[in-house]
């Protein structure tokens, strides 16, 4: 049984993310938009995480506290569009470490094909989160996977923002027991493997490429 696909249903989260695939959303407003929804989600992703305990003071008495070890999570993007998860997650988690993998379709393959890597070190002390808005065919996610999986993190989720079934079940094939955080899972592939509604090329979006 593979684990669990989180759907994240907050109505902020499903109100922003409305707005961000509205095709008239401009590229400033996409940012935005991205940089909130990475944010709330970093909410849900974190759930998990250990807490140790300390002791403080508040103004009034002593005060045995939890706190989260930020250097111990590392996020790591699926470049370029990833990237676009990343300063809102840092945000609320200013001291995580940060991965980055960077992989491009082989056109005769169809296969994903690494030109970057770098993962911090000691990786096994590690709680790691892959992040890439999209979760289309899921082989670019199934690769960056297979990637810090193989540096032996000590706990491994990916996150996305719109999954659709095909990509989750190419990931919940390959690395069952990953859990998967996503705001949405659409409808369907198109013949060009953009997700159907989606809300087009996330990156191009993001970064205002489009041609
Ligand atoms: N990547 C995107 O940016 N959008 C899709 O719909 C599919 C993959």
């Amino acid at each position: 049984m593979p684990a669990a696909v989180h759907l994240i249903d907050h109505p902020l989260v499903q109100h922003k993310l409305t707005l961000l695939r509205r095709k008239e959303t401009s590229t400033a407003e996409f940012r935005r938009l991205l940089g909130e929804l990475s944010m709330l989600m970093a909410y849900d992703v974190t759930r998990h995480l250990p807490l140790r305990e300390v002791d403080i003071q508040t103004p009034v008495a002593p005060l045995r506290g939890r706190l989260i070890e930020g250097k111990k999570l590392v996020f790591v993007p699926v470049l370029r569009a990833g990237l676009g998860l990343l300063d809102g997650m840092l945000a609320v988690m200013p001291n995580a470490r940060v991965g980055h993998i960077g992989l491009y379709r082989d056109e005769v393959t169809l296969k994903p094909v690494q030109y970057y890597l770098r993962l911090p070190e000691a990786m096994p002390e590690r709680d790691a989160i892959v992040v890439d808005p999209m979760l289309a065919t899921g082989n670019s996610a199934v690769a960056a996977l297979d990637l810090v999986k193989a540096a032996g993190p000590r706990s491994l989720r990916f996150v996305c923002l719109v999954s659709c079934p095909e990509g989750l079940a190419n990931l919940q094939a390959h690395h069952p027991e990953v859990p998967i955080h996503t705001a949405a899972i659409d409808a369907r592939l198109d013949q060009r493997s953009y997700i159907v509604p989606g809300l087009g090329d996330a990156g191009d979006r993001y970064f205002g490429t489009k041609a």
